[in-house]
């Protein structure tokens, strides 16, 4: 219960101060900052209850501190880009507040996202008595809470897991990324990375593909195999785990201008000379790229994100299926967003409202498959994300 301040004002922003807004009983007070303020103001201007709104670089620590310390906020999430996490945890170190985040650190330089960053901070977290969760989002987020959630009722081990990320939206442009494009654009284009037998195995970029027929009638998409954070943290917390991969759905249109713009060193993050100033060739293809947070208007169709699960229950070997279904349009009708914002943005809320109503609690840095995942399920089916489970296998991915 108090007050939340909330850092970055882009389209998963959006979304999770709609949603703190529906919950004024945990969020009594919603602070929203980030680099632009008419980003936060416009985000304020959407809601009929008001928030307070603030100017902040997170990359400044001791600005960053000094805002912390006026607002005093008994959680900060941060929303802003991966390139901040540890900024702002270093803020809420100094400050004594409860952190969270829904993707990993990356440094700016490199295209490599690893937990080892932020994990590194777990026992200056434990020693000030506060609690860093990190990744609060779907995946990772409620991708890592399914499994939990599995393992907890469904199954007595869990020996694979297959992450199945599809989206069969459709926003009208031929290319346009549902989140931030350089975050978006670097994971799509890093080596396919999956965990087996104690090891990590790659793969060529998106080389690796299968037919996946999504549940409910949604159409059948191509699926390609590819590293994504998760991987990392479920593969050091699920024990007697044998292997664990992530796929994502990408359409033929995505993935030819994602070529030509590779072929033609656009996606390049490394500094080049253009008419005497350094320009980083991947920014600049943000700057000409739709902003993922006006694709709520104009995108329809569904998301559909599951994880397919093995391994044994009463000594025989069992597959399971879970898995939520979002409607791009409903999501706009209800905060003004896309599903990929709303998938991200509801369950940033919701891990917030446990931490600060109290049941989630922990001193030291966790990721969210740490926790008891019974109050999180109960919260994503009250609060806009319902799943469901199959007791079988839904796809082949093997052969
Ligand atoms: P956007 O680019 O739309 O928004 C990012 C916001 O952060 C912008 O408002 C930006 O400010 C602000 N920001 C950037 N740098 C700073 C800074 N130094 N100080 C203050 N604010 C800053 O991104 P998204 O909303 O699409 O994504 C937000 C986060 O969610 C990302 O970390 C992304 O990786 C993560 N994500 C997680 C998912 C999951 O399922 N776990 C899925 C999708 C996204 P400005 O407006 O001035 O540029």
């Amino acid at each position: 219960m108090g007050t939340i301040l909330i850092i970055g004002a882009g389209g998963v922003s959006g979304v999770v101060v709609h949603k703190c807004a529906q919950h004024p009983e945990v969020f009594e007070r919603i602070v929203l900052a980030s680099r632009t303020l008419s980003k936060c103001d416009a985000i304020a201007a959407q809601l009929v209850t008001p928030i307070e709104t603030a100017q902040v670089d997170a990359d400044n620590v001791p600005t960053l501190v000094a805002l912390i310390r006026r607002v005093q906020p008994a959680l900060v999430l941060n929303v802003a880009l991966p390139y901040q996490d540890l900024h702002i945890m270093d803020a809420c170190l100094e400050t004594g507040v409860p952190y969270l985040d829904t993707a990993n650190y990356e440094p700016p330089d490199t295209a490599k996202f690893e937990y080892r960053w932020q994990w590194d901070y777990h026992e200056r977290f434990r020693e000030a008595g506060l609690m860093a969760l990190l990744g609060s989002g779907f995946d990772p987020g409620v991708t890592s809470v399914f499994c939990t959630y599995i393992q907890k009722h469904y199954l007595d081990q869990i020996h694979t897991i297959d992450i199945i990320d599809c989206n069969a939206g459709d926003h009208g442009y031929p290319f346009a990324t549902n989140f931030n494009p350089e975050i978006n654009i670097r994971e799509v284009t890093a080596r396919g990375r999956y965990w087996e037998q104690g090891e990590w195995r790659e793969t060529d970029p998106l080389s690796v593909a299968r037919p996946f027929d999504v549940p409910e009638g949604i159409g059948s998409l191509n699926i390609y195999l590819m590293y994504h954070e998760e991987l990392e943290s479920l593969a050091r917390h699920i024990p007697h785990l044998k292997r664990a991969r992530f796929w994502m759905s990408f359409g033929e249109s995505y993935l030819k201008h994602l070529e030509v713009l590779q072929n033609v060193g656009m996606t390049r993050i490394d500094a080049v000379e253009f008419n005497g100033q350094k320009i980083i060739p991947l920014q600049f293809l943000k700057a000409l790229l739709p902003d993922p947070a006006s694709l709520g208007p104009r995108t329809v169709g569904k998301t559909c994100i599951g994880c397919q699960i093995s391994g044994l229950k009463d000594g025989a070997e069992k597959t399971v299926y879970i898995y939520n279904i979002c409607d791009h349009q409903a999501c706009y009708r209800e905060v003004q967003s896309q599903a990929i914002s709303y998938t991200t943005g509801v369950p940033a809320m919701i891990g917030a409202k446990l931490m600060m109503s109290g049941l989630w609690q922990g001193d030291g840095v966790f990721n969210v498959e740490q926790l008891d995942p019974d109050p999180f399920m109960a919260e994503l089916n009250r609060c806009g994300l319902p799943w469901q489970v199959i007791e079988q296998a839904v796809v082949d991915l093997d052969s």
